[in-house]
């Protein structure tokens, strides 16, 4: 426990201060999320819906403090109304039927949902996320969804053991994130560009990244 605090702590000083983290919770416990909340971590992100459920149905429904809790794994349109109600943000978002089913189920005069668009920025078979061609077109098609607030884009880098060779693709991504604030399309804000991870945080910095997803360098290995 004093090992999770220790190591944000330790994460968090190395960073620029204007990146943020979202400390990556697959499968840990409650108290552990706690602990790193308690450490100064103000974002919790989570693969799945059933497991915020858990995480939140063992914390009286809501995170400690102001922490938000981030969806950051690949959203099923059965789910919706569920990841509505648990998540402060979806960093997901890969597909237009997907924002259409969400944009259908928030109400009129609630909350509009603060999303990144996903990425699949090397055309990985195993991972979800739009091809960087789509992308201006897809932000375009999401300007037209009152419900949904574009605040910028994120990724899963192929897994490189040398981060070093995952620095083309956070290139590519700074790309597209500049090119696609350039648009100045309405209501599409390009303010987060969220990548990097345990191995590859450092280069993903390097290359442009204000938030990155942090799991086994907080908690340890599973
Ligand atoms: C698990 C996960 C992370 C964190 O991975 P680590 O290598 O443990 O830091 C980041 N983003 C996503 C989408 C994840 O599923």
């Amino acid at each position: 426990m004093v090992q999770i605090s220790e190591n944000y702590r330790r994460i968090r000083s190395q960073l620029p201060p204007e990146v943020r983290i979202v400390a990556a919770a697959k499968n840990r416990t409650a108290d552990e999320v706690a602990e790193v909340i308690e450490a100064g971590a103000s974002i919790i992100g989570e693969n799945y819906v059933q497991e915020a459920e858990r995480l939140l149905g063992s914390m009286s429904g809501k995170l400690p403090g102001k922490a938000e809790l981030h969806l950051i794994g690949h959203l099923q349109r059965n789910k919706v109304n569920k990841a509505l109600a648990n998540f402060d943000m979806i960093q997901s978002l890969d597909s237009l039927s997907l924002a259409r089913a969400i944009n259908r189920r928030i109400q009129e005069g609630s909350e509009a949902l603060r999303a990144l668009v996903q990425i699949n920025v090397a055309g990985e078979e195993s991972k979800s996320g739009i091809t960087p061609e789509e992308l201006n077109g897809f932000l375009f098609e999401l300007s037209q969804l009152r419900h949904i607030k574009v605040m910028g884009l994120m990724t899963m880098e192929p897994y490189c053991e040398n981060p070093e060779r995952a620095r083309p693709y956070f290139r590519k991504m700074r790309e597209l994130f500049f090119g696609a604030s350039k648009l100045q399309i309405p209501g599409v804000k390009m303010h987060t560009l969220s990548m990097g991870m345990t191995n590859s945080y450092a280069v993903a910095v390097e290359e442009g990244a204000n938030m990155v997803r942090i799991g086994t360098a907080i908690f340890g290995p599973r």
